[in-house]
């Protein structure tokens, strides 16, 4: 595994496994899958459900919680205090390693107050924004006292905000990519220069897409329900792509959205 320095100093994992659409009663066996197959960041959200699958498969590996590295988002700006609560009772865990904004929901600096007193108080070690983009980023960040350690936004081969993770780099936030593989839509892993790249390499689309990201300081979230493709998703850090093949692959980059949502 690779892991990549936050701007307080922790370690957070470049590779992680995403858990959106896994149905709770589905989570801890998919969550216990991925963290045999060697996944020590998992993501989560209030919003999917399924942190108490999340906690359950976390307890029942038997693996070390600080080796663990667990992030979650905020669904509201109402009562964020008691939601923290709720996220570390689901999670069955004394501590949030990742919290997030899950996106933009008004009143924004209020809740970064809420988190970073969660920081103070030891029960988040890092905070940071999700679908946060131009004039709100910048409020949080000319406002925080601790500032956004990571923003994770929409970010595959055919979005892969350029200029915004230069903005980003300034102020010292990483990049987290979700849906990296743009939930296959755009027949993004069947782009034949992506298969090109991926045949001399001995690799699949996905992992050079993958590597794309590890190499360019983009940590990574791929969610599968498959222990094959879990696996094949892991299998990034034997290989290594040549400056030529991530400029063919950054050029495939047509800052095209295909969610519609932010
Ligand atoms: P992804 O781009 O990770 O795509 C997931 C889809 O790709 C699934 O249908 C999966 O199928 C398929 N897939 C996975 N691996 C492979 C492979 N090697 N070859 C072929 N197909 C593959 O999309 P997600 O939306 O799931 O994003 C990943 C994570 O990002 C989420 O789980 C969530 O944690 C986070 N996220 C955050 C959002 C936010 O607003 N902050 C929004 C959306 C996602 P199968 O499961 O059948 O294997």
């Amino acid at each position: 595994m690779k892991y990549i320095t936050l701007n307080n100093g922790i370690q957070m994992p470049m590779l992680g496994y995403g858990v959106y659409q896994i149905p709770n009663s589905q989570t801890k066996e998919c969550v216990l899958e991925a963290l045999k197959v060697g996944y020590r960041l998992i993501d989560t959200a209030q919003y999917y459900g399924n942190e108490r699958g999340v906690g359950d498969a976390i307890k029942a590996s038997g693996i070390p919680r600080k080796e663990i590295f667990i992030t979650t988002k905020l669904k509201s700006n109402h009562n964020v205090e008691r939601l923290i609560e709720q996220s570390l009772a689901d999670l069955q865990t004394d501590y949030i390693d990742l919290l997030l904004i899950h996106w933009v929901m008004g009143d924004d600096l209020a809740t970064w107050r809420w988190m970073e007193n969660a920081v103070r108080s030891g029960k988040v070690r890092a905070i940071g924004l999700s679908n946060f983009y131009g004039t709100d980023y910048d409020h949080i960040v000319k406002n925080a006292e601790i500032l956004p350690a990571i923003n994770q936004i929409e970010h595959h081969i055919l979005r892969q905000n350029h200029s915004f993770h230069k903005t980003l780099d300034k102020t010292g936030t990483i990049l987290e990519a979700w849906a990296p593989f743009g939930e296959g839509k755009a027949g993004i892993l069947q782009n034949p220069t992506i298969r090109t790249i991926a045949n001399k390499y001995h690799k699949t689309p996905a992992q050079v897409i993958l590597r794309l990201y590890l190499q360019s300081g983009v940590v990574a979230i791929p969610k599968s329900s498959h222990k094959s493709r879990m696996a094949e998703n892991f299998d990034i850090f034997d290989f290594s792509l040549t400056v030529q093949d991530m400029i063919t692959l950054k050029n495939l980059n047509q800052e095209k959205d295909l969610f519609g949502w932010y």
